[in-house]
């Protein structure tokens, strides 16, 4: 059977119709070197989605979710029709489809809809007539019709979704920058790309913050096993990173041993502090069974004892789009619980994370991480961890700062990996291993 292979390039990768030109070309030669059947799925171009999100702010503070998605999904239409033409104008057969007619179906909510089924019907009629598939990414239709968008950088879940569906042999994520690196290389340069990374390291990373993929893509290769890549539209002679399963990183000595794979920062989100509830049980489900109900998604979570023992303070972060909603619900549940109803919100902030298997099991990775916030001057506002992650609350405008000093730490003063291998092994034979 022909291959199929799945691809996606985003917006900086199409973001000119010589781009458009240049993209069009790298899919024809994947098509004619690897004599495979191709899917393609396309972001809008350069940053028009952005505009588009402008352009509804400017007519309304608080767009319809309906409406709303109905304008951001359009961005993905210009761009898919657009390769379509360009590679047809070269010679090559090609078909774009939009989200009804590629058979992308969501449910019913706006903005962060999730991908329920995709009827690839329509796609095989087109692959099977030996044409080059585009599809727009970003978007469905839930059960009653309607546009949906699967939330910003939801093109690569697009992607990784259509893989899936299809039994695709692998899905080729292309980006503007030439993998997955250990932080972000547009605010370290000094980062190193990573060969491999797992499914379970990536998924953090691009929860906390990291772009380079949206953390449904990642979720949904995990789950159904697809072969995942990430690589650069503009190098192609780069394989890019191999997303992979544990069981393969845990067999490549150098990569396993190093404990932190990356580090990742996000200043999208706010600090919400319920000053003064009751010190009783059942308080804080109601705080966050009230958040639940309003689809909120909460982050860390702290509760301190009040200036007051008889009450106690706490503090959650949230998604900075969600912060007007939830401090709007809180504050209800807050009076409601015969408090202060005082509610704080703290915008000024940004999430720092490492993460990284190999931190599993080896002690000290936290203090490190404090040990390079100290030493840059930086106040840390509240810290959460869990077995392959730690995250520390920063000011916005330290963010920056707090990342080179995380990452001099665990990547650059790092002696060789090989030296981290040998350490390793005498440590585990002083133990008796
Ligand atoms: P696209 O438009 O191709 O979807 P994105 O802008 O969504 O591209 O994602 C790529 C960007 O992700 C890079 O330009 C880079 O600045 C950023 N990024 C953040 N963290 C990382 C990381 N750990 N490795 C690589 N890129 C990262
Ligand atoms: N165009 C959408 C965005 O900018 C989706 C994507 O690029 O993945 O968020
Ligand atoms: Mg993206």
């Amino acid at each position: 059977m022909t291959p199929l292979i799945v691809l996606k390039f985003g917006g900086t990768s199409v973001g000119t119709p010589e781009k458009i030109q240049r993209v069009a070309r790298i899919i024809a030669n994947l098509q004619a070197q690897e004599n495979a059947r191709i899917v393609t799925v396309v972001s809008a171009m350069g940053h028009s989605t952005d505009h588009l999100v402008d352009l509804a702010k400017a007519i309304t503070p608080q767009p319809e979710g309906r409406e709303y998605d109905a304008l951001l999904a359009t961005g993905e239409m210009v761009s898919t029709a657009l390769m379509a033409m360009c590679l047809n104008h070269m010679g090559y057969a090609a078909v774009g489809l939009n989200a009804w007619q590629a058979g992308m179906h969501t449910e019913a909510v706006f903005n962060k809809a999730r991908l329920t089924t995709i009827d690839v019907a329509n796609i095989h009629r087109h692959l099977d007539e030996q044409k080059i598939v585009i599809i727009t990414g970003f978007q469905g239709i839930d059960t009653d019709g309607n546009l949906t968008t699967l939330g910003r950088g939801g093109s690569d879940t697009t992607a990784v979704a259509l893989a899936a569906a299809l039994k695709a042999d692998r899905c080729d994520i292309f980006t503007d920058v030439r993998g997955v690196f250990s932080t972000d290389p547009r605010i370290v340069p000094e980062a190193i790309k990573l060969e491999q990374i797992a499914y379970i390291e990536m998924m953090e990373l691009a929860r906390l913050g990291a772009q380079v993929l949206h953390p449904r893509a990642v979720e949904t290769a995990r789950q159904w096993h697809v072969p995942l890549s990430v690589r650069s539209t503009f190098d192609l002679e780069d394989s890019g990173t191999m997303i992979v399963s544990e069981e393969v990183l845990s067999q490549l000595p150098l990569e396993g041993t190093r404990p932190v794979s990356g580090i990742a920062s996000d200043t999208s989100q706010a600090r919400i502090a319920v000053i003064g509830v009751p010190d009783q049980p059942g308080v804080v489900s109601k705080i966050f069974g009230a958040l639940a109900e309003k689809r909120v998604s909460v982050d860390m979570i702290i509760q301190a004892v009040g200036p007051s023992t008889q009450t106690n303070d706490v503090v959650f972060t949230v998604a900075l789009d969600d912060a007007p909603a939830a401090q709007a619900v809180v504050q209800a549940v807050a009076k409601e619980l015969g408090g202060s109803g005082e509610v704080l919100v703290d915008t000024d902030i940004a999430k720092i994370s490492v993460v990284g298997v190999g931190m599993i099991d080896r002690p000290g990775i936290a203090a490190d991480m404090f040990k390079a916030l100290a030493q840059a001057g930086i106040n840390i506002k509240m810290i959460a961890t869990s077995e392959i992650k730690i995250s520390c609350l920063v000011a916005k405008a330290e963010a920056k700062s707090a990342v080179a000093a995380i990452h001099r730490i665990f990547f650059e003063d790092l002696p060789a990996p090989q030296t981290l291998q040998d350490d390793r092994v005498l440590v585990d034979q002083k133990l008796g291993y």
